[in-house]
């Protein structure tokens, strides 16, 4: 019996994500009553003959309690079986990689997270895994780059930095029909909007770095999923490869996942106030959130999310240099990459995060030289658009 089988998920699937978010995985430690879950900051663990550890536990890069109750507390959210954490998010992309052979293709989304596709084209072709990178949110484009050989589809939804939905049912339709698995990088999204399990997905991928941390206080990954075969798998990797947490980086994501909830409906109530009031505005050229009307997927943002999350992105028609002076200009919202945090944060694609796309694919891929990411933080709204415009009007918009 594994330390997972010891505190099963299952009894907590009948109460709603808001609670679950507070209570799956955690109980009061039962040693001292203690109702957070401890930093059990050890490497091994007694035991009572050879063989026979005392509490389940052997060795902390196999299982330490603090991170079973996170893994045990994403896998709730998310709606799967089991969780599996990393000391990343591409240290779970490695982990996934990890159990495909020389020859396996796999297709991916043509607008993936910059370090993702670093990794699938500089890493892992190496060891002989193929890459075909497909418009995803056309599941006909996404049909004709399928191979014999397809393992896996892999897709990011919404998208960075343009925000583009891919129908995730369709894809796992497609996924099924040529014995592929669908993994779904759900860090933007949250488990908290959507569910690709619930719609077909074999595994979720998160950056917990992002909101399920939400503090921007610590780094770490996970994969979620609903197969007894896949946790076996994705486990003797975890075991084999490391790249697992610490206990204290553990601690610090269940903290966050317990507030996913409240946040999130901040972050997304803020978002889609700001895309509105940027999309009025005269001298923005063009507003990307799923949740506005103008977004070419709005109907699949209402089947597939419950809000249209927190991510904003807008174009300014002065080009780079509106763009740059709009990011420098901001009081409030700080000039930094990443996301998902409670405090809110600018940054400017073509010059930062994309900056390594030549200009012409950048602009081919629908990347205008005057666009400008947002991460909508927690703060209030008044005081983010009073921010927003003071920095437009310096930005000459
Ligand atoms: C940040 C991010 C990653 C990588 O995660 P790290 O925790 O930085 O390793 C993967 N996918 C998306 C969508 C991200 O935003």
């Amino acid at each position: 019996m594994t330390p997972q089988d010891k505190h099963s998920t299952q009894e907590q699937t009948s109460t709603r994500f808001e609670t679950r978010a507070i209570h799956a995985g955690q109980k009061p430690d039962p040693v001292t009553g203690a109702v957070m879950t401890p930093v059990y900051m050890t490497s091994t663990y007694a035991q009572n003959a050879p063989g026979d550890p005392v509490g389940g536990y052997e060795y902390s890069r196999t299982h330490n309690p603090t991170r079973t109750a996170l893994e045990e507390n994403l896998a709730s959210l998310e709606g799967g079986t089991f969780g599996l954490c990393f000391s990343s998010g591409l240290a779970a992309t490695s982990a996934l990689l990890g159990r495909f052979v020389p020859g396996d293709h796999i297709v991916a989304g043509n607008d993936l997270y910059g370090g993702t596709y670093r990794i699938f084209t500089q890493v892992y072709e190496r060891y002989g895994i193929q890459f075909t990178f497909a418009d995803t949110t056309d599941p006909d484009a996404v049909r004709a780059a399928m191979t014999d050989a397809t393992r896996m589809i892999y897709v990011e939804s919404p998208s960075n930095p343009l925000l583009r939905l891919t129908d995730i049912a369709s894809m796992a339709e497609i996924a099924q029909g040529a014995g592929a698995l669908l993994t779904v990088d759900n860090t933007f999204a949250t488990p908290y909007l959507q569910t690709p399990l619930t719609l077909g997905a074999d595994i979720v991928l998160h950056s917990l770095t992002k909101y399920l941390g939400g503090h921007s206080d610590v780094v770490g990954g996970a994969l979620i999923g609903n197969s007894d075969d896949l946790r076996e798998e994705l486990a003797f990797y975890q075991n084999s490869c490391g790249g697992t947490p610490g206990p204290l980086d553990s601690f610090l994501v269940l903290r966050g996942t317990k507030t996913l909830a409240l946040r999130m409906e901040r972050h997304c109530s803020n978002a889609i106030a700001i895309a509105q009031h940027l999309e009025a505005h005269p001298g923005v050229d063009r507003v990307h959130y799923p949740g506005l009307p103008s977004h070419p997927q709005y109907a699949l943002c209402g089947q597939q999310m419950l809000h249209g999350g927190g991510m904003v992105s807008f174009e300014l028609s002065g080009g780079v240099q509106a763009g740059e002076t709009f990011a420098s200009s901001t009081q409030i919202f700080t000039l930094a990459e990443s996301l998902g945090g409670v405090e809110s944060l600018v940054e400017t694609p073509p010059s930062m995060t994309h900056a390594s796309i030549p200009a012409e694919v950048r602009r081919a891929a629908g990347l205008e030289d005057g666009l400008v990411r947002l991460s909508v933080g927690v703060e209030h709204v008044d005081d983010l658009i009073a921010d927003v415009d003071a920095a437009l009007a310096l930005a000459g918009a």
